[in-house]
């Protein structure tokens, strides 16, 4: 069949398509009210590898906050003191330019992920799709069962039985929120900040415990109630799906060339689609995708796994829902590096190496030079001008550093009112004195460059104006 007949058909079979799911999602019922989905268990090939894929995840996350690197954790994002560590390294805000490139970076390579790869990343490394079906669910069909042992559960009424599941679900649920939090909070204040809680109390400790009560209560709704919404409702990345899929995207994707017409095996014409419901059983978003894409669809799998199982048993090839894009599947086209994939490449290559350039030459120290406020110049004995100077600097690293300060280009002297002795990981302020002669000066504004030395050697350069009498000409 060449391609212009495969497209042909899948148009013609894509029409055949009810399209009416698009007036509504899922979750929500015509009454407005929230449809509760109750997912079938899943299992296959798949389904296992994702999760084994989560138990390394799992044992990252929950370690990872105990790594250290000369007693600093591997990881922080600590915003309240504006210090953050990405795999031992400390950034302030004075790197707020890399920051920015970083973060850029991060964007496109997001972009381009996504263009290649549809939402591979929700699917295999999210985590609240970790948490959601691989820990959560998974308890869940431990203590209620599977799906229909769930159902028959929520139409009982209230007696000993449901009180105990349900009760004890929520208690597990509870539970584990609060260990979550406890290690979500250690990847923004430090698990040795957590640990105080323990060792000295809620009391001194205050803020602590409230973020870990806050965090508690919001992992707790999320993953007993509110679910698949977060990614349907709330996540920023699921809206973005319709703006950067396109055709040669590969997705979970239902294969509607050969699965259509649906309907019984026997019957002759029908495709391989024997409308079994299977795939709309297992999935935890609600939804069918025999549809086609949808923004509900968190890749997950699990449609996968339950088609090949039927495909299996009726003797078919398995696939019939797979990992394919929509010109695989229409025009029988094998996947191709677009020119857009090409550009986002490049433009993300020209990024990383932008990035690495800064991360290589980035100063341990960073140093920022102003005139004291309210001072303008003192005339000092040997016909000699001085202005006072404020020096702020930041030590990026985990030892302290001593400074001395050089003047470039102007034979002058400085005079210290402290040496400078950085801490590591701190702040540091003091004031220091520039003298010239005054031969030396032409202008009334003159402008310096201070050498910031580090064991002699120049690590940054500061620019200053210097003030001196109005010249006479
Ligand atoms: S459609 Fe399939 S891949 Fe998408 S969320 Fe549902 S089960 Fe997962
Ligand atoms: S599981 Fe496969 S055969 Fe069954 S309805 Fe879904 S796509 Fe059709």
């Amino acid at each position: 069949m060449s391609v212009q007949d495969s497209e042909t058909l899948a148009n013609y079979k894509r029409e055949m398509l009810d399209q009416s799911f698009r007036d509504s999602v899922s979750t929500i019922s015509k009454e407005g009210n929230r449809n509760y989905i109750h997912p079938q268990k899943p299992k296959g090939k798949l389904y296992n590898l994702r999760s084994y894929f989560s138990y390394g995840y799992l044992i990252l996350f929950f370690t990872l906050p105990f790594l250290k690197i000369s007693g600093e954790p591997v990881f922080l994002m600590n915003v309240l003191e504006r210090k953050f560590i990405f795999f031992g390294k400390i950034f302030w805000p004075q790197d707020f330019f890399i920051f920015a490139i970083g973060l850029l970076t991060f964007l496109v390579f997001v972009i381009l992920f996504t263009v290649a790869f549809g939402r591979l990343w929700c699917g295999w490394a999210c985590p609240q799709t970790i948490f959601m079906e691989m820990v959560f669910r998974k308890i869940e069909f431990f203590i209620e069962g599977d799906i229909a042992q769930q159902k028959k559960l929520k139409a009982m009424s209230w007696n000993g039985e449901k009180i105990l599941k349900k009760g004890g679900k929520l208690i597990v649920f509870f539970m584990l929120s609060f260990l979550i939090a406890n290690f979500f909070l250690g990847y923004i204040i430090g698990i040795d900040e957590v640990g105080k809680l323990v060792e000295e109390g809620i009391f001194i400790n205050f803020g602590t415990f409230s973020a870990l009560v806050v965090f508690t209560l919001v992992f707790f709704f999320i993953y007993s109630w509110f679910r698949e919404q977060a990614c349907i409702i709330v996540c920023p990345y699921g809206r973005l799906q319709g703006v950067l899929l396109d055709k040669n995207s590969i997705l979970v994707a239902y294969d509607y060339v050969r699965g259509e017409p649906r309907g019984k095996v026997t019957e002759q014409g029908n495709g391989d689609c024997v409308n079994c419901h299977a795939c709309v059983r297992v999935c935890p978003t609600g939804i069918d995708i025999r549809n086609g894409t949808q923004l509900e669809c968190v890749n997950c799998t699990a449609c996968i796994d339950a088609c090949n199982e039927i495909m299996d048993h009726i003797g078919k090839p398995q696939g019939l829902i797979r990992y394919a894009s929509e010109h695989n599947i229409a025009k029988k086209e094998k996947t191709t590096y677009t020119w857009r994939l090409k550009l986002y490449t490049i433009v993300l290559t020209a990024l990383i190496s932008f990035l690495a350039i800064l991360l290589i030459t980035r100063a341990d120290v960073s140093a920022r030079i102003i005139k004291t406020p309210g001072q303008t110049y003192q005339i000092k004995e040997g016909d000699k001008i001085s202005n006072l100077y404020n020096i702020k600097l930041a030590n990026k690293t985990r030892r302290l550093i001593h400074v001395d300060l050089k003047l470039e280009e102007m034979e002058g002297e400085i005079t210290m009112i402290n040496t400078i002795d950085v801490p590591k990981e701190s702040y540091f302020q003091t004031s220091f004195f520039v003298i010239f002669k005054k031969e030396q000066l032409h202008h009334r504004k003159t402008k310096i460059k201070v050498g910031i030395y580090e064991n002699g050697k120049r690590i940054q350069t500061a620019t200053a104006s210097f003030l001196g009498p109005v010249i006479q000409k």
